[in-house]
């Protein structure tokens, strides 16, 4: 197989297409050439006035080559067969990317997989959510964060992930399968989108049904079933015993009450650092401006990633998990607590884009407690819920109104469903207030149009990632409590979607 790096302006999205690119460049005829597959494409827009794409792409050739192509071996997958799990019953606590590819591979080996969720299956969660949007009555078991498909079902579906893993291709592949768009495969920062994702969700659901795997939603993990030397026997729910060999818990990052359970249960953990801050929207097109110098219905809406480091306190306060074309969404979970997130669909065709702005904390700010940084979520998302007027409406201030430390007057509508209040939200953030401060200051430098009228913080992003690790040993389990396998983000092993996933497909080499 032959591998051709090639720039172009235009976005080939047809291979007949990339097989004329490729014999042109090569001088070849296009029949010669066979079974064209793009390794990788991103976009290139460092020059603004020469805005291309980049394509890597393998190809099989009926004549040898010898100029301007490399040969290349293709990667190997990693076998996903395990023996020895026959015989095995496994429960698996939590149907989101962790809990799903854990039982995928489990259910694929044979073992007889039982799952276990809290929220609703997708269809009536989107019912959930709806509800809540329209309403402003939240489920506290069925909404964003919980419900079949995990947290990042109502999300923008980024697959990015600064991990590099061989199990990457076996998630995007299955994803592809339960309809996610092919591009994802070679795409830079691919996404699935909150639409399609949901598709996506049902399907695996049902691969997972036709491999034998059951599957009992609206139904809540509460305690482990513990023998004298801490062996999991297996669980008790909202409804029932279940006796089983080994529990994997992927459990997410928002189920507080569950680390609860595990900590009385005297499941060893340990705090573990986070980061949290506001919401940041522009208008898409401004940022489309700034980064492309131009608005180009041939170029995707853009993206941005700014970071700004603070050398000698050793923290960072940095934009995370954007949202181009996207809405700002209440991912909330419990009554009373204001937690904000973003959402986009395929198109990212929306009239704005959002992004977090938040800073890095470690446990010594806490006191290195347990609960320390859970509790410090808790009180940012109550005091947002307060400052919003108790309804879920968010507190927001404009970028221009927060540098100057000044109430805004009057707000832009936001795409957030609950509308926004006037707040000095810096007062949410009183410790942190100087560094975002200088953060945004610098993101303006970088990004020309940061501080604005038209450029909102809203409060507050808490959620980033879970501030307690259930801590687990070289074989998988917890360091106490054996049979044990705590997974994914929930247990500080993995951050977003595919990382969750791969965790998922890796703890169960452990379980032989
Ligand atoms: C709005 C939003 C947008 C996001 N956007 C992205 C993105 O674009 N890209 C990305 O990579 N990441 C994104 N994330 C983060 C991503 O969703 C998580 O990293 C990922 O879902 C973690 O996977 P997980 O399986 O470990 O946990 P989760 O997805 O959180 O799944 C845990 C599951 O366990 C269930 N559960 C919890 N407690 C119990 C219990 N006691 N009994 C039974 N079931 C229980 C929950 O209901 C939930 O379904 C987003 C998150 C949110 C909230």
């Amino acid at each position: 197989m032959y591998s051709i790096d090639f720039f172009h302006n235009k976005n080939l999205t047809d291979s007949k297409e990339i097989v004329n690119v490729i014999a042109k460049k090569l001088n070849i005829p296009s029949s010669t050439i066979k079974n064209v597959s793009i390794e990788k494409k991103s976009l290139d827009a460092r020059k603004k006035k020469d805005i291309k794409w980049f394509y890597r792409v393998n190809f099989e050739c009926t004549k040898t080559l010898k100029r301007g192509v490399k040969r290349v071996i293709p990667e190997k997958v990693p076998s996903l067969i395990i023996k020895g799990l026959q015989n095995k019953k496994v429960v698996i606590v939590g149907m989101g990317p962790c809990g799903i590819f854990a039982c995928l591979r489990l259910a694929m080996n044979g073992a007889k997989c039982i799952i276990i969720e809290r929220g609703s299956k997708i269809e009536e969660r989107i019912r959930d959510v709806k509800t809540f949007f329209t309403t402003r009555t939240l489920n506290e078991e069925s909404n964003i964060q919980f419900g079949e498909g995990g947290a990042g079902t109502f999300s923008d579906g980024k697959l990015t992930t600064r991990t590099k893993s061989p199990y990457h291709s076996f998630v995007f592949d299955e994803f592809i399968k339960a309809g996610a768009p092919e591009e994802i495969r070679y795409l830079s920062n691919p996404h699935i989108g909150t639409d399609k994702l949901r598709v996506v969700i049902k399907n695996l659901r049902n691969k997972l049904l036709s491999l034998g795997v059951e599957i009992y939603f609206n139904e809540r993990f509460e305690k482990l079933i513990l023998d004298k030397d801490r062996n999991v026997r297996g669980i008790i729910t909202s409804t029932r015993e279940i006796f089983c060999d080994s529990v994997i818990l992927a459990t997410g990052y928002s189920a507080r009450d569950t680390y609860e359970i595990l900590y009385e249960q005297g499941v060893f953990m340990e705090p573990k650092g986070f980061a949290m801050g506001f919401r940041m929207e522009l208008p898409q097109k401004k940022i489309d401006e700034i980064q492309y110098g131009k608005v180009s219905k041939s170029l995707p809406p853009a993206e941005f990633f700014l970071n700004c480091h603070f050398k000698d306190k050793g923290l960072s306060v940095y934009t995370f998990c954007m949202c181009p074309g996207g809405i700002i969404v209440p991912a909330c979970s419990k009554k009373g607590f204001l937690v904000l997130n973003g959402m986009s669909y395929y198109k990212r065709s929306g009239f704005f884009g959002n992004s977090a702005v938040v800073i890095s904390l470690n446990p010594e700010i806490w006191g290195k407690s347990i609960f320390g940084g859970l509790e410090l979520q808790k009180k940012v998302e109550l005091d947002s819920f307060v400052a919003g007027g108790r309804d879920y409406t968010a507190p927001a201030v404009t970028t221009k109104d927060f540098i100057e430390e000044r109430v805004s007057t009057s707000l832009r509508k936001a795409s957030y469903p609950f509308g926004v209040k006037p707040f000095p939200i810096w007062e949410i953030f009183k410790e942190w207030k100087d560094f975002f401060k200088k953060a945004i200051i610098d993101f303006d430098r970088k990004m020309k149009g940061i501080i604005s009228e038209d450029v909102l913080l809203l409060a507050s992003e808490t959620r980033t990632s879970t501030p307690i690790r259930i801590k687990r040993g070289e074989d998988g389990m917890s360091v106490n409590t054996k049979n044990l396998y705590p997974c994914g983000e929930g247990a500080g092993y993995a951050g977003g979607i595919v990382t969750s996933a791969v965790d998922g497909l890796k703890i169960v080499e452990k379980i032989i």
